[in-house]
Order: C-alpha cells, then sequence, then structure tokens
C-alpha cells in the first residue's frame, strides 16, 4: 500500500495537534511516511511542532516529522497539503467581530462584514499556499478547511481555476453527527441531500443506507429542541455559545419547515436576535483564546517540559476525520459521497452555473463530481442569489483593489442594514486591515 507524504499548512493552529493525532489514530486506513509542519509564524507554529514531535516519536515513530517556515522545504515531495491557516490570527479575527458590533452589525468570523474582512485577508494567503503546491509538488491536491470557505473558494475559481484544490467545511459534518445521534445511527449510516453555499443551505433529505427516509423524524425533532442532543457529542461545537446556536435551529426551521438549515442561516434570518445576545466587548474570538488556545498551547508546553508525550495531553479530533475519508476518496478512487464546496455547473438546476456551492458530491481521483440537487424554492434561491453575489464582489474587489465593489458587497450581505452603515462599517475595516488588504481607490 502506498505510504503518503502529507504537509500541515497552518502547523501553529490549535487544530494541528487534533488533526495529527486523528491522522496517526488513521494510518490503517491511509498510511502516512512523513508530515511536515508548515506555517509563516515560526514563533506560534514552534511549541505545537515541537510537542506534536514528542507525540509522534511515541505514537508513530516510522513517520519522518519536520516543520519548517520554508515553503520549499514544506511543500517539497507531497502529496497532500492540509491547509487551516488563519490569516491575521485571532488579534483580526477579534476585529472583525467588534467592529461590526460597534454599528449595530452581526460580528462573525465568516459572515456578514467580519466574513468579508477575513475573506479579502485570506485570499492572497490560501492563493500562495496553492502556487508554492504546485511549483513544488505539481501532483499533489490541497485539501482546504481555511475560512471563510465561500470567498476562498470563488477567489479559487476565479485565480486558479486549474488547481488542484477542494474547499471542505467541517460544520454540515458535525451537524449530521448530531442528526445520526437524534435517530440512533452514524453518520456513515446516512446519505443527504443538501444544497447552498458554505455556511448558508438546507438539508432537504437525510436517509439511511437502506432507504429509510429520516426526515420527518429529523424535522420533528429540530422543530422542538434544534440541533440540541442527550448525548454530548465531541469536543468540536460545545462551547455554551454553540449549544445556544444548535438550539436556534428550531427558528431556523419555522422559516423553511420541510428542509433543515445549516446554523449559520441564523446570522442572515435572526441578525438582530445575534446582535442582542452578542456582549460587543467579549465575542467568541474572546472566548476561543482564553478557551481552546489556551487549551491546547497549555498541553504543548506540558509536553515539551516532561520531554515526552504521556498520551492524554492531546485529544483525538474524531470529527477531523472527514479529512481522512477525503483524502482516501482522492488516493483510493473511492467516490465517498460527500459535501463540497464546487462550481455549481447546474448541480442547483435554477441557479447560476458559475457559483461555488455546496452540495453532495463523488469524489474520487480527479476530484468531486456533484450531484444534481434540482431546482430549489423561490425563497431559498433568492436568498443564495443575494449572498453569492456578496461572495463575488468581494473576489471581485480584490482583483480590482475596487472601494466600490466592496461597499456594494458589504451593501448587499443581509446582515447589514444600509449602504449608510455598510459604507462606516467599511472605513474602520479598512483601517484595521491595512496591513492586509490591497490598498482600494
Ligand atoms: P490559529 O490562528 O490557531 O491557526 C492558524 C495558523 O495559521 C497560525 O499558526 C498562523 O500563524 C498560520 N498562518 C496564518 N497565515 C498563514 C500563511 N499565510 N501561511 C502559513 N501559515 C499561516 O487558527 P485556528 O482557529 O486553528 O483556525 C485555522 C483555520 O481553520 C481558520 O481559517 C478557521 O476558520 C479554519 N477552520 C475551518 C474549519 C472548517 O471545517 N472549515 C473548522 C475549524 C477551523
Amino acid at each position: 500500500m502506498k505510504e503518503f507524504s502529507v504537509v500541515i499548512a497552518g502547523g501553529g493552529s490549535t487544530y494541528t495537534p487534533g488533526i495529527v493525532m486523528m491522522l496517526m489514530d488513521s494510518l490503517d486506513r491511509f498510511p502516512i511516511r512523513s508530515l511536515k509542519l508548515y506555517d509563516n509564524n515560526a514563533a506560534r507554529q514552534e511549541p505545537i511542532a515541537k510537542a506534536v514531535g514528542l507525540a509522534l516519536k511515541k505514537l508513530a515513530p516510522q513517520v519522518a516529522f519536520s516543520y519548517t517556515t520554508d515553503p520549499v522545504e514544506a511543500f517539497t515531495d507531497v502529496d497532500f497539503c492540509m491547509a487551516h491557516i488563519r490569516s491575521g490570527g485571532y488579534p483580526m479575527r477579534e476585529k472583525d467581530e467588534k467592529i461590526p458590533l460597534q454599528h449595530g452589525v452581526v460580528g462573525q468570523e465568516t459572515c456578514g462584514p467580519g466574513g468579508i474582512a477575513y475573506g479579502m485577508r485570506s485570499i492572497p494567503d490560501v492563493i500562495q499556499l496553492i502556487d508554492y503546491m504546485e511549483q513544488y509538488s505539481p501532483n499533489a491536491w490541497m485539501l482546504n478547511y481555511s475560512n471563510p470557505a465561500s470567498i476562498v473558494a470563488e477567489a479559487c475559481r476565479v485565480l486558479r481555476p486549474k488547481a488542484q484544490i477542494i474547499n471542505i467545511c467541517d460544520m454540515p459534518v458535525g451537524t449530521l453527527r448530531r442528526m445520526s445521534y437524534i435517530v440512533g445511527k452514524t453518520p456513515k449510516d446516512l446519505d443527504v441531500r443538501y444544497y447552498g453555499l458554505n455556511h448558508f443551505g438546507w438539508w432537504t433529505s437525510v436517509k439511511g443506507k437502506d432507504g429509510t427516509d429520516y426526515t420527518p423524524q429529523l424535522i420533528d425533532y429540530v422543530s422542538k429542541n434544534g440541533y440540541l442532543t442527550q448525548k454530548a457529542i465531541e469536543t468540536q461545537h460545545m462551547d455554551e455559545s454553540w449549544q445556544a446556536t444548535h438550539k436556534k435551529a428550531a427558528d431556523l426551521l419555522a422559516v423553511t419547515p420541510d428542509c433543515l438549515p445549516n446554523t449559520y442561516l441564523k446570522y442572515y434570518l435572526f441578525p438582530d436576535y445575534v446582535v442582542e445576545h452578542t456582549n460587543p466587548n467579549y465575542t467568541r474570538a474572546n472566548e476561543v483564546i482564553d478557551g481552546r488556545e489556551k487549551k491546547v498551547f497549555g498541553a504543548a508546553h506540558r509536553i515539551i517540559e516532561a520531554g515526552e508525550f504521556h498520551g492524554d495531553e492531546f485529544e483525538i479530533d474524531n470529527h477531523a476525520s472527514f479529512i481522512v475519508d477525503l483524502a482516501r476518496a482522492i488516493a483510493y478512487n473511492t467516490h465517498e459521497r460527500m459535501l463540497c464546496i464546487v462550481e455549481n455547473k447546474g448541480a442547483i438546476a435554477n441557479f447560476d452555473p458559475h457559483a461555488m456551492v455546496e452540495v453532495p458530491c463523488l469524489v474520487g481521483s480527479d476530484g468531486p463530481e456533484p450531484l444534481c440537487q434540482g431546482e430549489i424554492p423561490t425563497f431559498q434561491l433568492g436568498m443564495m442569489q443575494q449572498q453569492v453575489a456578496v461572495e463575488k464582489l468581494v473576489v471581485q474587489a480584490y482583483c480590482e483593489h475596487s472601494y466600490q465593489k466592496l461597499w456594494q458587497a458589504l451593501t448587499l450581505s443581509k446582515t447589514v442594514p444600509s449602504a449608510k452603515v455598510a459604507k462606516e462599517i467599511l472605513d474602520d475595516l479598512i483601517e484595521a486591515n491595512k496591513d492586509y488588504w490591497p490598498e482600494l481607490h
């Protein structure tokens, strides 16, 4: 069996240890000969990399491990790049969230003005990773889950249309896991029909492999409980703010009662509720800085101080096993059915063929093949047309350095009440992002 060489871009990410643990736990399904971490911030990557190195020494000494900030070293001789970078880090995420809130508008990592700001920062960085990969390992595939995935995916479509990159999100995977608990199955037992944009979509059917239709049972459950489940799920999406998000799905479902909503729709359907329930001085970025970041880096420092890995300092990020499923699908041509972010090309029959949509795909060695989801209803179509125009305008604004188009993007976002407020937020975001964005004119 071939053994693969993998580079994780964003080596200093809080997600890296969990993903490495998951990869080591999956070596029988996806054998790895070489694992490299790559980051553009040596100081941030170092503790994570040193601790991961000690963990690998214990768990899988046969895997060659290294870490670097040198793109040549990182991207030479790799089969897969798993990318989870955060351009600007948590300090910029905090600004993405707090600046819109100062104007009474949703402040969120991937949705609304915050997502637009983050998108403008992520575009050049993800494109740079693609270029490194194509230059040093031209046959490699990039599995990208760096956010904001929809804007990043649109930028890839426009700027690197032939690149071997698959953009994918963990949110539908996480929600499907919740659904599987609700109906007493595992996610692998279920097939879904789904359409939307990233962080913006609906399940129209959830069925067992034997054809049993669980959709009515799920709709009934979610209408009462949202996606809150009795059974504790996993480490991902468990903080208090996430529990409120899972619960809110009941109200989202009330708007489209025959299909199951992606939880992120709350930012578009109930922005007033979201703003009322957000502390503008302590947002999700602060929660993560005080929670996940402290926990992961604390564990890394403990391992380094002890000089060895005892086995329980890092948790296996089982929720991320979809990344192994995706790598396997490409490596072994499995044609596994997975939700990916792909160019529509008729998969949603009455929607822009050149939009980047999130739909079920069969993934094989040529990448994802979208499955046709047919025509969608007027309400969802209208929402998606508005949102996809926002995403396209952001990429156009980035490419043309256009203030006008970025202002239009903010104005069109369903989270923003007027062109006046959009302009005020934009001007603050430009000031905050002057080290990252191209100069707009
Ligand atoms: P983090 O800040 O802890 O880690 C990101 C790392 O990327 C940092 O070490 C940073 O130095 C590095 N980095 C930034 N720009 C880089 C560049 N140009 N080249 C190389 N490295 C670079 O952030 P995190 O909370 O771990 O999140 C990482 C990313 O993963 C974010 O984009 C987040 O939104 C995304 N994410 C996606 C999913 C999904 O399924 N779509 C799930 C969780 C997180």
